[in-house]
């Protein structure tokens, strides 16, 4: 198992893998050393998961050190990214099993969602994450990067529009406010130009907004639709373009 000695300690003490800190030696009442391995008794606050040990130095002070962070220092943790915020959560629970198989970062959210924002890494880059929301595994460029706190948002960008919309539904006056700007734009040429564009856009890929439009336009609510259904109904679309395009040619 691999241990360093604790710096500035003249090898009282060292970290182990597991998340042990361990006393090699203490000195008896004539003040002459007595070497004998024993474990550092881990302690912590009460209502916190945040454990530490005494660790004295060569002229006998002691103080407090958070074992997580011995474990940063000792066995090079690195963060996984630098836009989120992290701390250390415990694969089995227990926040006294500071080992380096049982911590691991977790992403801190301000918010309580109801998955765990979880991110995917390719050769060290962020490439993939879980919405917290709706739980799908997406592309990192469906979720927003705030630029001034350099911090990726948890929510895909399709499920923060859904909640800002819902926001200012529920504000009447922001509603009407809003219901007024969205029919001016529609009016503009850049937004008649601009929604042509995106429909096409969206019809060539068919994308999800386009076959929930579909359906709906069909007289049925997407949501009971399962992923295989919708697969289903993308395949009828294409088949009817295919007729349609056999029809042209006669
Ligand atoms: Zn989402």
């Amino acid at each position: 198992m691999r241990s360093f000695y604790i710096k500035g300690t003249d090898k009282r003490y060292s970290i182990r893998e597991d998340g042990n800190v361990i006393r090699h030696y203490r000195y008896n009442c004539k003040g002459i050393r007595v070497y004998k391995d024993e474990f550092c008794k881990k302690t912590k606050r009460k209502g916190s998961s945040i454990v530490s040990v005494t660790i004295y130095n060569p002229e006998g002070i002691g103080r407090r050190k958070v074992v997580n962070e011995l474990m940063v220092e000792y066995f090079d943790l690195k963060l996984p990214d630098d836009c989120h915020s992290y701390f250390f959560d415990y694969k089995d629970g227990d926040c006294y099993n500071n080992g380096l198989t049982n911590i691991y970062y977790r992403i801190f959210t301000r918010k309580e969602y109801k998955y765990d924002p979880q991110c995917y890494y390719v050769d060290g880059d962020l490439v993939e994450k879980r919405c917290g929301t709706c739980g799908d595994k997406k592309v990192i460029k469906n979720f927003t990067v705030y630029p001034k706190s350099n911090t990726c948002s948890n929510e895909c960008n399709t499920c923060r529009s859904k909640d800002q919309y819902a926001k200012i539904k529920s504000d009447k006056l922001r509603y009407s406010k809003s219901k007024k700007r969205t029919l001016k734009w529609n009016a503009s040429d850049t937004g008649k130009k601009w929604r042509s564009e995106y429909f096409k856009m969206q019809r060539e890929f068919m994308s999800n907004w386009y076959i929930n439009g579909i359906i709906r336009h069909r007289g049925e609510n997407p949501d009971h639709y399962t992923e295989e259904m919708k697969e289903i109904v993308r395949t009828q679309i294409l088949m009817h373009r295919e007729i349609e395009k056999q029809k042209e040619k006669g």
